[in-house]
């Protein structure tokens, strides 16, 4: 545990380190709401205190699920996924069967069910871990340019390019 005052409100805030999502360079504090680095939790550590908040980041809305932005094109419109955690199959939106992850577009070389990303809390972070395949595809998947192998798995980082068919999509952390 590290126990600092808030910048802002000068509140004693007790922090577990290790809770940290490593991802995250800011967060709120608690009482105040304003933003407190995490590089200054880190250097201006004080003597325990015994008016402290303890703050814990496992229920933080700073840890957010990874988004798939789909970049736009002739036959397909700049759209925005949402992943959610659990697997997540991402394809043509198909007009009797729409999911929350089918993509709006006419490019008829992504199957309907082209790749599947699967979100796994990462317990130990508290953030996600993004697993991505190729589904079966009729016309296979580029991963940062690269065809992904059938059985392959991919662990996402953010900004990586996934193409499936003629449309590119970026992975935002
Ligand atoms: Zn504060």
């Amino acid at each position: 545990m590290i126990s600092i005052r808030c910048p802002h409100c000068h509140i004693g805030l007790k922090i577990d380190e290790s809770k940290i999502p490593a991802n995250i360079q800011v967060f709120n504090c608690p009482k105040c709401k304003q933003p407190i680095q995490v590089s200054y939790v880190l250097k201006n550590r004080v003597a325990d205190d015994s008016e402290t908040v303890i703050l814990s980041f496992s229920d933080d809305k700073n840890a957010k699920i990874g988004k798939i932005h789909v970049l736009p094109n002739d036959l397909t419109p700049e759209q925005t996924i949402q992943l959610l955690e659990g697997v997540n199959i991402i394809g043509r939106k198909s007009p009797i069967q729409k999911t929350a992850t089918s993509i709006e577009t006419m490019d008829k070389l992504m199957s309907r069910t082209h790749i599947g990303i699967e979100v796994r809390k990462n317990t130990e972070k508290g953030d996600f871990i993004y697993y991505l395949y190729d589904n079966k595809s009729t016309n296979r998947t580029l991963y940062n340019n690269k065809y992904i192998e059938p059985g392959e798995v991919i662990t996402l980082k953010n900004n990586d390019e996934i193409q499936i068919g003629q449309t590119r999509l970026i992975f935002e952390e």
